[in-house]
């Protein structure tokens, strides 16, 4: 799974189910990050209270 974060708004997005009403597009391209890493997600959502993305979320 590749996960796309957008550390401006602190969510996290599933890139395969995002799309435009997931709202990334509002954000800095610098800060957009893309992954595979679920460990690194994980870490973020519960160390650094990111949240998934209602639309696309898993
Ligand atoms: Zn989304």
């Amino acid at each position: 799974m590749n996960y796309l974060i957008d550390h401006e708004t602190e969510s996290i997005h599933r890139t395969t189910f995002a799309g435009d009403q997931c709202g990334f597009h509002n954000s800095s391209m610098d800060k957009r990050e893309f992954t595979q890493s679920l460990s690194y997600v994980e870490k973020l959502l519960t160390e650094h209270h990111y949240k998934k993305c209602v639309f696309c979320g898993s």
